[in-house]
C-alpha cells in the first residue's frame, strides 16, 4: 500500500456540484524545501513526526506529484470586501488538496497556500511570499497555543522562486488545516448567483459535516445560523480579551465554524490603544481593534441576508439580536478569568471599565499589564503601578482591585496561579515576527523555530527566552502591515 493510501484521506468537498469549485493542479515552486514541519500537529493525523525521511510528503505538499487519493481544487466563493460586494473571489492561490481524518475520526482540510494560478486569481500571481507565510504559520500556531479557535499550520516550505511584491521576495508554501475552509462568502456566492438549490445543498452539507447537532431541530437551518452566531461571538470575544486585531474582516475571511482565518495584516496590541489599526490599507479604520465586535455583527447580517431563502426573516433577526448579548457574556467571562474575579460583585463593571480607561490613557502595554497582575501573590503591587505614568491613578485602581480580590474564595496564590494560565507571557508581537522574517530572508530560520516553540505554550515560563516577552522597542510599536502577501 502506498504511503498516502495508508492514511485516512477523503475528497468529500469535490463531490459537490461544479459551481462550488474548479479542479486545479498545483504549480510547483523551484527547489521547494521544508522550513518547518509541525510535528505535534502531524501526530494527531498519524503523519510522520519527522519529514526528512519522507520524500512523499515534500513531493505531495510542494505539488511535484499529486497522490492519486488527492483531488486538488480551488473553492469558489464571493464576499463583502470593506463593505462592498465582490462576486469574483475564490481560492486565487490556495488549493484544497484533500481531507484527512485525525485519530478521533474528525475530518480536516489539507489546504496548500501559494500553489499557483487558479481561475479565481484575477490579477494575482497565485503565489505567497515567505514573509506572509511565516506570519500566518506563527500566528495560527500562537492562537492555538492561546486556546483561540483558529485554522492550523502543518508546515511551510521555502523555495528558489522569486515572487514580486513591492520588490522581489521568496516564494513559499503553507499547509493549512481546518475542519473546513467554507466561508461566509461561499453562501453569498450562491445567493447572489441565484443558485438557491445549491444554497440549500451547501447548508445541508455544513449541517451534516459541522453542526450535526442541528439535524434533530425543528428548524435545522435556523439552528445552524444560531451556531454560527454563537461561534463568531465567542471567537471575537477571545480576540478582544487577548488584544488581537485581525485586520481584514471581509466576509470571505470569515470561517463558517468561527475560527480565526486568513492571517494577513493582523496585529496584537502592544500599548492598549482601542482604535489600533493594523492594516496599512484600512484608511477609514473599518477594521480597527475596537470595531471588531461591530463588524462581526455586520458580517453575520450579510450572511443572514444570503440565508434568507431558507430561514424566516423574523427568525434571522432574533438570532442576530443574540450576537451582542453572547459576545458581551463571553467577553465578561474571559475578563473575569483574566482578573481572577469569579464571583459577581457590585461595582465589578466599573472596576473593569476604569481599568480599560487607565490602560488607554496611559498607553500601557496590555499583555505585560495583565501578566503583572497575575504575579501579585509574590511581587509587590509597585511592579504593576510602575507600568503607568500616572502612578496615583494606578495606585488607586490597584488598591481597589486588591480589595475586590478579597471577596473571592481563592487565596491570592491560587488566584494568581489560575491567572497565569490565561494571561499569556508570550504573544506574537509584530516586531518579533518582523525580526524572524528578516533573519529568515537571510536564510536563518532559528527565530521562526524559537517563536513557534514559545508561542505553543505562551502561558509557561521559558527562562532562557525572557527577552521575547520584553516590551517592544519604539520602532516595533504600532507597526502597520501591508496587505500585500
Ligand atoms: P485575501 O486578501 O488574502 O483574503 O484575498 C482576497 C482574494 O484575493 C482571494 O480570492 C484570494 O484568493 C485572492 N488573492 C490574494 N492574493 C493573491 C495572489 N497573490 N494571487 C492570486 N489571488 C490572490
Ligand atoms: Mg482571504
Amino acid at each position: 500500500m502506498s504511503f498516502w493510501n495508508s492514511l485516512s484521506i477523503t475528497t468529500r468537498y469535490s463531490r459537490l456540484p461544479r459551481c462550488f469549485f474548479t479542479y486545479v493542479q498545483p504549480t510547483p515552486l523551484d527547489n521547494s524545501r521544508w522550513l518547518i514541519w509541525n510535528s505535534e500537529l502531524a501526530k494527531q493525523f498519524d503523519l510522520p513526526e519527522n519529514v526528512h525521511n519522507h520524500s512523499e510528503l515534500l513531493d505531495a505538499f510542494s505539488g511535484e506529484t499529486v497522490p492519486s487519493v488527492f483531488a486538488p481544487l480551488a473553492m469558489k466563493y464571493a464576499g463583502h470586501q470593506f463593505g462592498s460586494y465582490n462576486p469574483d473571489l475564490g481560492d486565487g492561490r490556495g488549493l484544497l488538496l484533500a481531507e484527512i481524518k485525525d485519530k478521533k475520526g474528525n475530518s480536516f482540510d489539507l489546504h496548500l497556500k501559494g500553489a499557483g494560478l487558479t481561475p479565481y486569481s484575477r490579477s494575482g500571481d497565485g503565489r505567497a511570499v515567505l514573509r506572509s507565510t511565516i506570519r500566518e504559520y506563527l500566528c495560527s500556531e500562537a492562537m492555538a497555543g492561546l486556546g483561540i479557535p483558529t485554522t492550523r499550520a502543518l508546515g511551510m516550505m521555502t523555495s528558489d522562486t522569486p515572487v514580486f511584491r513591492e520588490g522581489y521576495e521568496t516564494g513559499a508554501l503553507l499547509i493549512r488545516m481546518a475542519e473546513t475552509h467554507i466561508r461566509f462568502g461561499h453562501f453569498e456566492h450562491l445567493f447572489y448567483s441565484n443558485l438557491l438549490e445549491e444554497l440549500k445543498l451547501l447548508s445541508d452539507k455544513v449541517i451534516e459535516w459541522h453542526f450535526p447537532c442541528c439535524l434533530g431541530e425543528d428548524k435545522p437551518y435556523l439552528a445552524m445560523f444560531n451556531n454560527i452566531v454563537d461561534r463568531t461571538a465567542y471567537m471575537i470575544a477571545q480576540w478582544q480579551a487577548v488584544g488581537f486585531a485581525h485586520g481584514v474582516m471581509n466576509t470571505d475571511n470569515m470561517s463558517i465554524i468561527g475560527q480565526t482565518f486568513d492571517y494577513g495584516p493582523f496585529g496584537f496590541l502592544d500599548d492598549y490603544e482601542p482604535g489600533y489599526i493594523c492594516n496599512h490599507s484600512d484608511y477609514q479604520g473599518r477594521y480597527a481593534f475596537n470595531q471588531q465586535p461591530r463588524i462581526g455583527l455586520w458580517n453575520l447580517s450579510a450572511l443572514a441576508h444570503s440565508l434568507s431563502p431558507l430561514i424566516d426573516k423574523s427568525d434571522l433577526e432574533k438570532a442576530l439580536e443574540q450576537y451582542e448579548i453572547k459576545l458581551h457574556d463571553y467577553f465578561s467571562q474571559l475578563m473575569r478569568k483574566k482578573l481572577g474575579l469569579f464571583s459577581k460583585q457590585e461595582g465589578d463593571s466599573r472596576l473593569f471599565e476604569s481599568m480599560f480607561e487607565l490602560l488607554s490613557q496611559g498607553a500601557v502595554d496590555y499583555t505585560r499589564f495583565m501578566r503583572a497582575l497575575s504575579y501579585l501573590d509574590s511581587q509587590d503591587k509597585q511592579t504593576v503601578i510602575d507600568l503607568f505614568v500616572d502612578r496615583d491613578a494606578a495606585t488607586l485602581w490597584v488598591n481597589l482591585y486588591l480589595t475586590r480580590c478579597k471577596l473571592e474564595a481563592d487565596s491570592s496564590d491560587m488566584r494568581c496561579s489560575k491567572m497565569r494560565k490565561v494571561n499569556p507571557k508570550y504573544i506574537l508581537r509584530n516586531y518579533l515576527a518582523q525580526q524572524a522574517i528578516v533573519k529568515a530572508n537571510e536564510g536563518d530560520f532559528s527565530d521562526v523555530k524559537i517563536l513557534s516553540t514559545l508561542l505553543a505554550s505562551p502561558f509557561d515560563e521559558h527562562p532562557d527566552f525572557e527577552h521575547y516577552a520584553e516590551f517592544p522597542p519604539e520602532w516595533g510599536k504600532k507597526m502597520e502591515i501591508s496587505c500585500s502577501s
